[in-house]
Formats: C-alpha cells, structure tokens, sequence
C-alpha cells in the first residue's frame, strides 16, 4: 500500500541516536535524555509547513517585521509512554497545550483501552500531534485519532502522528483508516512479533524510560 502521508526521517542526528535509544545497554536516564532529543528534532521536521504570521519587533538597530507562529497547536501524549516527548515539544512550542490521552493495550487482544481523557471542551485548535515513541499495530494510534476527530479536530483541523519507530502494520493501519493523518517517525521498522513488539525496535518504550518491567 503506498502511504503518502507517511515520513521517515533520514536526518545523520536522528540515525546516531536512535542507535543509543534502541541498544538494549542504554539505562533509563540516557533513555529518556535520547527520547526528549529524538523528539525535538523529529518536532522541528514535522511542524517545517506550520503557517507563522507577521510580527513586528526592533532589534537593537532597528525596527522590523519578524514571524511568529500561526496556529494554536495541542499536544497529545499517549500515556504513558508518550509522556517523555513532551517537553521536547514544549521547547520548540512554548505555547503549546498539553491534552493527555490514556490508552493502553489490552494484552490479550491487543485493543487500546481508554482510561484518561484531558482534552479541553472545545476543538479551539488548528493542529493536534499526537506523541506515541511506538506505532505498532496502530491501535492505539487510531483509537487516539478517532477521538480527536469525534471532539472535533476535523478539517481544517490538522492532526500529526509524533513516533520514534514505526512498524509497518501501524503504518498501514493508521493509514488506511485515516489517510488525512500524517505519521512522521524517525525509523521504520521491519515487523511486528507475536506479542505486538516492534522488530528490531527497542523493547517496551514505557518500561525502558520509567525503568519498569525488568526482571531483575
Ligand atoms: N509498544 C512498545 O513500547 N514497544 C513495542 O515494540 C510495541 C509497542
């Protein structure tokens, strides 16, 4: 299936440390300072077609018409692994609002589950990106859009799925139940295992930031 919507980063910054994010010796700590790195710079790729509008400043030699930016934009992280991407976002965003999303995947059907939903009251927004390191099966990733567009994120409202590795069922999944969506990540992964896990991808990104789930 062709998938115009989707981009792959191939940016030097991005392969280098996604070999450090994926390598099984990299302790929570880096994990996390690699996920908020990752997120800044797959941000800045993903928000290069934002509309800015004029601004008008002085520097210290003279007045001029500066830029700033255009569109209200909401973050929506996916708890609760999306949560380490979110202050890269906010760097690049200052003004950005965060609206959290709980979803998790129900092991044996491997169907996202909603327990957590902050999205305002009204669709005041022009573009929401969705934050997920993982784009597996794309449940959950669907799941998130659906929601966002029953709340009223519907053209000309944008939405933007924000993963560090992607799988190409997810890929498929997200896009063909949502062509309108498009999905940036940082590497496109072979396949996904039995269990749902991305192959080679890195593990369990929730586990592997909050130093969960180690058998130790
Ligand atoms: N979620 C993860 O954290 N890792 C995977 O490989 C798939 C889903």
């Amino acid at each position: 299936m062709a998938t115009p919507n989707l981009h792959v980063s191939t940016h030097p910054a991005v392969l280098h440390k996604l070999a450090i994010l994926r390598d099984e010796r990299t302790e929570p700590k880096k994990f996390r300072e690699v996920v908020r790195e990752l997120s800044w710079l797959l941000g800045y790729e993903a928000l290069a077609d934002v509309a800015v509008r004029p601004l008008e400043i002085r520097t210290p030699l003279e007045p001029m018409t500066a830029h700033e930016l255009g569109e209200r934009i909401g973050l929506v992280p996916i708890l609760r692994a999306g949560l380490g991407m979110v202050d890269a976002m906010l760097e690049l965003l200052p003004t950005a609002e965060v609206w959290h999303l709980g979803l998790f995947r129900d092991e044996r059907t491997l169907r996202p589950v909603e327990y957590y939903n902050k999205l305002p009251d009204s669709a005041t927004v022009d573009l929401c990106l969705i934050l997920d390191p993982m784009l597996a099966t794309g449940g959950s990733a669907t799941a998130a859009i659906e929601v966002l567009k029953k709340w009223g994120a519907v053209s000309p409202v944008r939405i933007k799925l924000l993963n560090l590795i992607a799988a190409p069922e997810g890929v498929e999944a997200v896009s063909r139940a949502h062509p309108d969506v498009a999905i940036h990540c940082a590497a496109l992964d072979r396949s996904l295992n039995d269990k749902g896990y991305i192959q080679p991808g890195l593990g369990d990104a929730g586990d592997r930031q909050f130093g969960t789930g180690r058998a130790d």
